[in-house]
């Protein structure tokens, strides 16, 4: 069946710390040329959705506020669902302000009801001990991912799961994952813009994410190799996505949209 959504991740996808991938501008606006639907998903909950746009418009990349996705939204999203008037604990301030403005009320003093654990480049140990006290105190515990790395341009740093794996060994309780592999956030996708999933792409440069998630929910997968993951590691850990690709720049040249 044709492909008529894709939908990127953003990370080792679009770009590469403050680097674009070379093509990614060209190949989103060949697919709008096409008019095929095209949305962005990140594990990143570190930006609110509209700072997520502006950077991939600083690329060059065409990308408008509701076509962007991340688990910081998510988050927010599955608290208000799950957990309706219970005060939250997050670390970011682009979670946190994801949690505002769906009306969340936030306690950063360790009594919160729920922790939203996630990347922070703030993190201190002042936050773990806030978290720490309110999973111990019985709050609900959701990570926004648990990404152990993600890429830049000189390689790889500790993501999230740096923080989500310390406050999960600490206070030996297991978070609920709104993140990538978890389709919660593909369905919220799929449901807001009545898509369909076979004539649905998801393009990233993780196996245990991108790909993963793909697989579970029955979309079409495409693994770029200018991310995290290699050739190689699709045939070790048995993930084997529909196409594998240098990056995105060789969209329009495939023939396959
Ligand atoms: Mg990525």
């Amino acid at each position: 069946m044709a492909i008529k959504n894709v939908i990127f991740d953003m990370d080792g996808v679009m770009y590469v710390g403050r680097t674009a991938v070379p093509g990614a501008a060209e190949t989103v606006a060949y697919l709008r040329g096409k008019g095929v639907n095209v949305f962005f998903l990140t594990n990143n909950a570190e930006k609110m959705r509209e700072e997520f746009t502006q950077k991939l418009n600083s690329f060059g990349i065409e990308a408008k506020d509701g076509e962007v996705y991340s688990s910081g939204y998510g988050a927010a999203r599955y608290v208000k669902e799950t957990y309706p008037g219970k005060t939250v604990f997050a670390f970011s301030n682009g979670t946190k302000a994801e949690m505002q403005r769906q009306g969340i009320e936030l306690d950063l003093s360790g009594k919160a009801q729920v922790v939203v654990a996630g990347l922070d480049l703030q993190i201190n140990y002042e936050k773990l001990v806030a978290a720490f006290r309110a999973i111990m105190g019985g709050a609900e515990f959701i990570a926004t991912n648990e990404d152990m790395a993600f890429p830049v341009e000189d390689g790889l740093k500790p993501g999230a799961g740096l923080i989500v794996a310390g406050l999960a060994a600490s206070t030996g309780r297991k978070p609920v994952n709104v993140g990538k592999p978890e389709p919660y956030l593909l369905d919220i996708i799929l449901k807001e813009h009545g898509l369909s999933k076979e004539e649905t792409l998801m393009v990233g440069d993780r196996l245990e994410t991108d790909i993963l998630m793909a697989k579970r929910e029955g979309v079409k997968s495409m693994l770029v190799l200018s991310g995290v993951s290699c050739e190689k590691d699709a045939k070790e850990k048995g993930l084997i996505p529909d196409y594998i690709v240098e990056s995105v720049a060789e969209i329009p040249k495939m023939g396959i949209i």
